[in-house]
């Protein structure tokens, strides 16, 4: 994708702060962060969003993904991890190449990464199922 950021930054055109590098991923520290560490997954080839990485290179970017992550918990100290990944603008992806956020959590950091729950009634709950299933 001739017009797209993190192929240029996942090839090198474009320099970034690099943790981490083989050669299908490069893992960069996000410049605008949720917190200390906050890093993004970039595979090297491109694709979208969730519904069009293959398999395989889903199963890298989440492995890649762990070992930083174990890193961070070991170099950070953070507290806990959200590894959080937006599919879509409604989702709130804003850069159209399929990345892994890393984001340490830390007591304290006042970021609200999870969601506010709603309170579904059982009939609901078992519409959606049968929605989702086909049943
Ligand atoms: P998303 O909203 O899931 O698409 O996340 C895009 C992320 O990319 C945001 O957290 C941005 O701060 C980050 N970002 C955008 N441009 C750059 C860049 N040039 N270098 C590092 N991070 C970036
Ligand atoms: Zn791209």
């Amino acid at each position: 994708m001739d017009n797209c950021i993190f192929c240029k930054i996942a090839s090198g055109e474009i320099p970034s702060n690099t943790l981490y590098e083989d050669e299908s991923f490069r893992v960069i520290l996000d410049n605008g962060p949720a917190t200390k560490g906050h890093a993004l997954v970039l595979p090297k080839e491109h694709y979208a969003n969730l519904f069009e990485i293959p398999d395989d290179v889903l199963a890298g970017a989440v492995k890649v993904a762990k070992k930083v992550s174990l890193t961070m918990k070991e170099k950070l100290a953070c507290d806990g991890l959200n590894l959080v990944q937006n599919n879509g603008e409604t989702a709130g992806q804003t850069v159209m190449h399929f990345h892994l956020h890393i984001i340490p959590r830390y007591e304290g950091d006042g970021q609200h990464i999870l969601w506010k729950p709603t309170s579904p009634s059982a009939e609901e709950l078992a519409q959606i199922r049968d929605v989702i299933t086909g049943a």
